[in-house]
């Protein structure tokens, strides 16, 4: 899976064509990989899928951040090999008038958010095998998100401590209890205590 992320297939407007670009160029992308036999990577890219509100629920809600842009098979249907990649962009940053809409017929105002994620699943397994792309959302996207949408259900530290503990063979058990600990002892960096 050397292939690129169909940028192109973004709704973006000049600067952030450029930006998108930039950010490719200097690899300032974030590439999971999971093996869809290890039930530990499945957690894992589920956790990571419902930190991004990419996850089926978050998705379907009506106040999901993001729009499939892309979506396409690759290899031979029936086979075990073939896989689906799709891609999504932040609604944030759909640039409407790029798209030929005069009017916005989206939730939330445009941001010139970079937020694009691509997920690549077994075509028959349906498991999750990569989730790739640019995961940060501009601040003024994050601030109409925060007021708008409902908080992510994981914050990013609170995935990635859980991804090296499954790495390091803990058990579901373990994680959550270890969460509990590190909530309350408020040792998650960048995240702010708030009361129970
Ligand atoms: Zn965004």
């Amino acid at each position: 899976m050397s292939s690129d992320i169909p940028v192109a297939q973004l709704i973006l407007d000049e600067e952030q064509k450029k930006s998108v670009k930039l950010i490719h160029k200097s690899n300032e992308l974030e590439d999971h990989t999971f093996d869809s036999r290890s039930d530990a990577d499945g957690v894992a890219a589920a956790t990571l899928l419902a930190g991004l509100g990419l996850d089926d629920e978050a998705r379907e809600d009506i106040t999901n951040r993001w729009k499939k842009r892309w979506g396409s098979d690759y290899g031979q249907k029936g086979m075990a090999q073939a896989i689906h990649r799709d891609l999504y962009q932040c609604v944030c940053g759909y640039a409407h008038r790029e798209a030929g809409t005069r009017k916005r017929h989206s939730p939330l105002d445009f941001t010139g958010c970079l937020a694009h994620v691509e997920v690549t699943y077994g075509c028959d397994s349906r498991k999750v095998l990569r989730v790739r792309g640019f995961f940060v959302h501009n601040a003024a996207c994050e601030e109409a998100t925060l007021t708008r949408l409902p908080t992510n259900p994981v914050h990013p530290a609170v995935f990635k401590a859980t991804l090296e503990q499954l790495r390091q063979g803990a058990t579901w058990t373990d994680i959550q209890e270890s969460n509990r600990r590190m909530i309350k002892a408020c040792t998650y960096p960048g995240v702010m205590r708030t009361p129970l």
